[in-house]
C-alpha cells in the first residue's frame, strides 16, 4: 500500500498487540484506511511494533520511502512512545515528527463490539494523521545532574539503600525523623522464616550508615519543601532539636542516668506504651546514633524552669547537653530521591470485637515483639499485664486486612509473622499456642518449609475467622480466660477457645501522613494511601516524577528481604541517572510569544512548578523551560492566548479534533 500527496510523507503503523488489539480490531483494515488519507505514503500493520523487527519496519521506510512523520497505533504512549520516538530518529528523522495512537487501552480493551471498536480506530488514526503533519522538530535540552542522593526513612529500605548509593561513592543525605534508624524492624526479636536476631543483622548496617563518609545522616528531621526537578531538586529539611549536641556526645549515656527521675516514669513510645522511660532517653540499646535526646514535653526543665539540671552536670566537662538548642533548617541539592518511609500498624481499636484496649490481656503482633524482645520492658520474659504467665495463647490472622470493614488488601507479612510470633512464645512460655486464620499464606524461599516446622511444634492451626474475644464464661474452663469464639471452616463447627492471651496480628497501612508526605515531593499515592510505582512490573521502584524513586513497604506491604530488594533496585535506578551526568529535558514545554504579552501576570501564580517569573523591566512573564513540566495551566489561562505550547500548539489540537470528528 503506498501512495503520496506534495511535500508530506506520513508513514502510519498498525500493530496487533498479539490478539490484545487484533481480537476486536480489524487492523487490516484501519491500515487499508489510512492509506487513503491524504499524505500517507506507507501503511503497514504488524504483529509486534514495538519489537525489533517492529521498529526496524519503521527505521527501514523512513529511509527508504524518505517519510517526514510517522504515526504508530498500538498500546500507550506511556509504555512505548520513547520505544517508537526511538526508532523514528534511529531512521533519521525528527523523534517529534511522530504521533502515537492508543487503540489498546483506548479502544480495543474498552470495547466488545468489532466494528465499532474499528471505526474507532479508523478515527484515531485519522486525527493522529492531521496532527502530525503540524508536528514541528523539536530538540530535547541536556541539563547536568548533581550527583547527590537523598533518601528519606531509615528503616531497612532507607539504609540499605544508602549504604548502596554510598558504597558507590554518592554523597547520600539520610533524613529519618525518629530520633534513631532502624525503622520497623529494630523493634523485632527474630526475624521469619530463618529466626535469626534481627538486631544481630541491622545493627551493623546501621552502624554502617554512621560510619559512612558518603553519608549525612540527620535523624529528628523532616523534609518541609521540596523544588527543582530531575537531576536538579533543591530540598529544605528541619532539623528539630535533640537538645544532646550530637558533635560533642560520646555516648556515655551518664546524662541518662544523672536525671533527677531516678526512675522511669514516662510511656516509652518505642515499647508500644509497655515500659517506661526518662525524659532524657535512648530509644534501644543499639540505637543509632548512639546520642541521647531529651522530650520537652516531660523534662521538668522545659515544663516549669525549675529542674536542677542535672543531666548537665552528670555530662561534664563534655556540656553536650544543650537545652537552648533550636531547629535548624538546611537546604541541600540533590539530582536524586528515594522515599523509604515505610508502613504503620493497622489500629487494632478500629475492630472492636476483639476486645483491643478493653481486656489488658489483648495484645497487638508489634506489642507482642516487643515482649519477646531481650531488649524490650520485660527483658524478653513474656508476663501478661495482669503479671501472670500465659499457658494457652490464642493468634488471630488478617485483623485489618483482607476486610470489606477494614482494609481489603492482604497484608503479606501477617501470616509469616504469625507464625514466627506463635514459634517464640511457645518457647518462651511452653503454652499451647492456637492460630486463627482465613487462608495460610507462605509464598516465600522457605516460607512454606517454616510453616510445616510450626505444625510440626505442634501449633494448633483453626481455619476461621473470630468472630469476637470476650471474658464471658459459659463452663468452668472458661472461667477468668478470654474466650475466641470462631467458625471452624474445616469442620464446620462453632469453637469456643479459652485463652490467657490474644494477639492480633494487625495489617499494614500507609503512614499517617503519606498523602501529605505525596503532596510534598509531588508523586501518586494509590487509592488505599500507598506510594504509586510507574509501572507495576516494569517500573516498580520509579514514580511518575522523574528523578524520584520509591523503597520498602511505602509502596505496598512488604517483609524484609523485598524491602530490601527494592531498596537495591532504587538505589541502582539513581545510580543510573547521576551516572548519565545529564537528564534530558522534555520539549514539551510551555513558551511565550513576548511581544504579544500583556504582562497581566495571570500566569506566575498558577504554576505548580514555580517556572513562570515576570521581567518587570521588559513587563512580560518568562517560563523557565527547565522548571516547566507542561502540564498547560498557564496555556489554558492566558486571557491574551500568548502562551503556547511545544507538541499542543492550538493548531495541532484543532486538527485533530477536527480528525476524529470528519466523517471519512
Ligand atoms: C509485627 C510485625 C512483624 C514483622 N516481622 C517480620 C519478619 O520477621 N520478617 C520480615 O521479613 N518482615 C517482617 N515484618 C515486615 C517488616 O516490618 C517490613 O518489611 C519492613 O519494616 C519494611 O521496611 P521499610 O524500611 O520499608 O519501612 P519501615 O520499617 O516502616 O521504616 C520506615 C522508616 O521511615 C521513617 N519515616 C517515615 N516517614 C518519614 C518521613 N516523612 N520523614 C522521615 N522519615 C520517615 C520511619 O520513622 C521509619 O524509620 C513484620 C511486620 C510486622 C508488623
Amino acid at each position: 500500500m503506498e501512495a503520496g500527496n506534495g511535500h508530506l510523507r506520513i508513514g502510519v503503523y498498525v500493530c496487533h498487540c498479539g490478539t490484545n488489539i487484533a481480537a476486536t480490531v480489524d487492523v487490516r483494515a484501519v491500515a487499508e484506511y489510512a492509506a487513503t488519507l491524504p499524505g500517507v505514503v506507507a501503511a503497514r500493520e504488524y504483529k509486534y511494533m514495538c519489537s525489533d523487527p517492529g521498529q526496524e519496519l519503521i527505521r527501514q521506510d523512513i529511509e527508504e520511502l524518505k517519510l517526514n512523520r510517522v504515526v504508530v497505533a498500538s498500546c500507550s504512549p506511556l509504555l512505548h512512545e520513547g520505544t517508537f520516538r526511538g526508532a523514528v530518529s534511529k531512521g533519521g528523522l525528527n523523534p517529534f515528527c511522530f504521533q502515537m495512537v492508543n487503540i489498546r487501552e483506548h479502544d480495543s480493551w474498552v470495547h466488545q463490539d468489532h466494528q465499532k471498536a474499528t471505526e474507532k480506530a479508523m478515527a484515531l488514526v485519522r486525527a493522529a494523521i492531521r496532527r502530525v503533519a503540524l508536528h514541528k522538530p523539536l530538540v530535547k535540552k541536556r541539563v547536568p545532574i548533581n550527583p547527590n542522593v537523598l533518601v528519606v526513612g531509615g528503616g531497612i529500605a532507607g539504609i540499605h539503600a544508602a549504604l548502596t548509593l554510598a558504597n558507590a561513592g554518592k554523597h547520600v543525605y539520610l533524613v529519618e525523623r525518629e530520633p534513631t534508624i532502624g525503622g520497623n524492624m529494630a523493634k523485632f526479636d527474630k526475624t521469619f522464616p530463618t529466626l535469626d536476631c534481627a538486631a544481630c543483622i541491622l545493627t551493623p548496617k546501621m552502624t554502617s550508615v554512621k560510619k559512612h563518609p558518603n553519608i549525612t545522616l540527620w535523624t529528628l528531621s523532616d523534609v518541609t519543601q521540596v523544588q527543582g526537578y530531575v537531576g536538579n531538586f533543591e530540598v529544605s529539611i528541619t532539623r528539630h532539636p535533640r537538645y544532646i549536641n550530637e558533635d560533642l556526645c560520646v555516648g556515655c549515656l551518664e546524662c541518662i542516668e544523672g536525671c533527677v527521675y531516678k526512675q522511669a516514669k514516662v510511656s516509652d513510645e518505642f515499647n508500644l506504651g509497655l515500659g517506661k522511660r526518662k525524659p532524657i532517653y535512648i530509644s534501644f540499646p543499639q540505637a543509632v546514633p548512639q546520642i541521647p535526646v531529651i522530650d520537652p514535653e516531660t523534662c521538668i526543665d522545659f515544663k516549669s524552669g525549675r529542674c536542677k539540671k542535672t543531666c548537665i552536670e552528670a555530662c561534664g566537662d563534655r556540656h553536650a547537653v544543650d537545652l537552648k538548642q533550636q531547629p535548624k533548617l538546611e537546604s541541600i541539592k540533590v539530582g536524586a530521591i528515594i522515599l523509604a518511609t515505610g508502613y504503620q500498624p493497622f489500629d487494632a481499636r478500629k475492630v472492636p470485637d476483639y476486645g483491643y484496649g478493653v481486656y489488658p490481656n489483648v495484645y497487638t503482633a508489634p506489642e507482642v515483639e516487643r515482649l519477646i524482645n531481650a531488649s524490650g520492658p520485660t527483658g524478653g520474659e513474656v508476663i501478661l499485664r495482669d503479671g501472670r504467665k500465659p499457658q494457652a495463647i490464642g493468634i488471630i490472622h488478617c485483623v485489618g486486612s483482607r476486610d470489606e470493614n477494614t482494609n481489603k488488601w492482604c497484608s503479606r507479612v501477617c501470616c509469616m509473622y504469625s507464625l514466627k510470633l506463635a514459634h517464640l512464645l511457645k518457647e518462651r512460655t511452653g503454652a499451647e499456642v492456637y492460630q486463627f486464620y482465613i487462608d495460610m499464606r507462605a509464598p516465600g524461599k522457605a516460607y512454606e518449609e517454616f510453616y510445616h516446622q510450626l505444625l510440626a511444634e505442634g501449633v494448633h492451626m483453626i481455619r476461621g475467622r473470630v468472630a469476637e474475644v470476650t471474658d464471658w464464661a459459659m463452663t468452668k474452663d472458661e472461667e477468668g480466660k478470654l474466650v475466641m469464639r470462631c467458625e471452624d471452616t474445616l469442620i464446620s463447627f462453632v469453637r469456643r477457645v479459652p485463652v490467657d492471651m490474644v494477639v492480633l496480628s494487625v495489617g499494614l497501612v500507609p503512614q499517617e501522613d503519606a498523602k501529605d508526605v505525596r503532596r510534598l515531593f509531588n508523586i501518586s499515592c494509590s487509592t488505599e494511601g500507598w506510594f504509586l510505582e510507574r509501572h507495576p512490573k516494569l517500573a516498580p521502584v520509579n514514580t511518575f516524577t522523574d528523578g524520584i524513586f520509591i523503597a520498602g513497604a511505602c509502596q505496598a506491604p512488604k517483609d524484609i528481604p523485598d524491602s530490601v530488594g527494592q531498596a537495591g533496585s532504587a538505589a541502582a535506578e539513581a545510580m543510573v541517572l547521576i551516572d548519565t551526568g545529564y537528564v534530558e529535558m522534555e520539549p514539551n514545554t510551555a513558551y511565550i510569544v513576548e511581544e504579544e504579552c500583556s504582562g497581566c501576570k495571570t500566569c506566575v501564580p498558577l504554576c505548580p512548578y514555580s517556572a513562570i517569573s515576570f521581567l518587570a523591566d521588559k513587563k512580560v512573564a518568562q517560563i523557565n523551560e527547565v522548571l516547566c513540566k507542561g502540564c498547560g495551566t498557564c496555556v489554558a489561562a492566558c486571557p491574551s492566548g500568548t502562551i503556547k505550547q511545544n507538541l499542543f500548539e492550538d493548531d495541532q489540537i484543532f486538527e485533530e479534533i477536527q480528525g476524529v470528528l470528519a466523517n471519512a
